[in-house]
């Protein structure tokens, strides 16, 4: 196989055990894996590397990793990775809106780890979506502007993510869509295994847009009422 075909991912990571497993399985894949072991030098990897995506543990030493992927968005619109040591770190991840892509619980495996690069890269590689109006009720849902339009005073601007995520359900509305579909058409994964990744974005987007009809179906995923 010929290697670094896929051009350059930065890992920023203290635990040298974790940065040789992915180097591993990266390049096996045709990736080239840059290594930085603390934040600083990460964020200068960023500039002088110029990486197609980033891998970025939380608990670093120095900086954090939260305030690294705030530094990172300042300078760079490059896909991130957050690795998490722990779950409820995800909540955290999302909540401060810090403008990561995608995040892998601890332990991870590689492969997984992997495939959220491609599937990262595919997005981002993914042409620029016609700008229209979904209209739904006295909903309005702009992709043009990304934003949700509601009564008179009512624009919210969610992240890209939620956005997508609402896009998706606006797109399907009165359907039931499991968590495995909207992962596979908003995330891109193809595996089933990680699905709380949709229920803790759903959390924030009821929490953001107050009254935005998204309905649980128990046991089974989400429904744009409308
Ligand atoms: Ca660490």
């Amino acid at each position: 196989m010929t290697t670094q075909r896929r051009g350059t991912v930065l890992l920023i990571e203290d635990e040298d055990a974790i940065a040789d497993l992915l180097r591993m399985y990266c390049e096996q894949e045709g990736f080239r894996l840059v290594h930085a072991a603390n934040g600083e030098r990460g964020i200068e990897a960023v500039r002088e590397r110029d990486p197609r995506a980033v891998l970025l543990d939380i608990g670093l030493p120095g900086i954090d990793g939260i305030e690294t992927c705030r530094r990172i968005r300042a300078i760079s619109d490059v896909p991130i990775i957050m690795l998490t040591a722990r779950d409820d770190e995800v909540d955290k991840i999302v909540g401060l809106e810090v403008g990561a892509d995608d995040y892998v619980t601890k332990p991870f495996s590689p492969r997984e780890v992997v495939a959220r690069i491609k599937a990262v890269l595919r997005r981002a590689d993914e042409p620029a979506r016609v700008a229209a109006v979904i209209t739904i009720g006295d909903w309005d849902i702009d992709s043009g502007r990304r934003e949700v339009r509601h009564g008179p005073d009512g624009v919210y601007r969610p992240t890209a993510r939620e956005f997508d995520l609402l896009w998706y359900l606006a797109e399907n509305r009165g359907l039931v869509l499991s968590r495995a579909q909207i992962l596979e058409s908003v995330w891109g994964y193809d595996y089933l295994g990680e699905t709380r990744t949709v229920d803790v974005h759903v959390r924030q987007l009821r929490k953001k847009i107050p009254g935005i009809p998204i309905e649980t179906a128990w046991g089974v995923g989400y429904r744009f009422e409308g």
